[in-house]
């Protein structure tokens, strides 16, 4: 499958990892929008988006919000925005679920 996240999460393509397990994987992105900027995948594709949540895959989804705490002390930050871009229209340009978690200076209190 020609997926960018599918082939990070087999080590096709490196990546700066954070946290990793044998559900999700967690790394920097490549082009930080913050101090700290991270991704967070589950390792299964799930296309595209948190449209596509149900009760079939909703389970890694749970267990990614259990894991960013950990993923978040691992990157030395408590305060935290974790976003999802669903959709093009709302920045989505990766069609495998994934959460970005965002930290530092520059978050101020308007989402946008
Ligand atoms: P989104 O725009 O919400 O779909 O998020 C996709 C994110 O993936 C963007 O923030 C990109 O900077 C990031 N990204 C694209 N390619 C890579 C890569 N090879 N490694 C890490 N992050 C990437
Ligand atoms: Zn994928």
């Amino acid at each position: 499958m020609d997926c960018l996240f599918c082939k990070i999460a087999a080590n096709e393509i490196p990546s700066k990892k954070i946290y990793e397990d044998e559900m999700i994987l967690a790394y920097h992105d490549i082009a930080p929008q913050s101090d700290v900027h991270a991704l967070v995948i589950p390792k299964e594709h799930i296309a595209s988006s948190a449209n596509d949540i149900n009760s079939s895959n909703s389970s890694v989804i749970a267990y990614i919000f259990e894991k960013i705490p950990e993923i978040a002390k691992i990157l030395g930050v408590d305060s935290y925005r974790i976003i999802n871009n669903c959709g093009e229209k709302a920045g989505q340009t990766v069609k495998h679920l994934h959460f970005h978690i965002l930290s530092g200076d520059n978050l101020g209190e308007r989402l946008v």
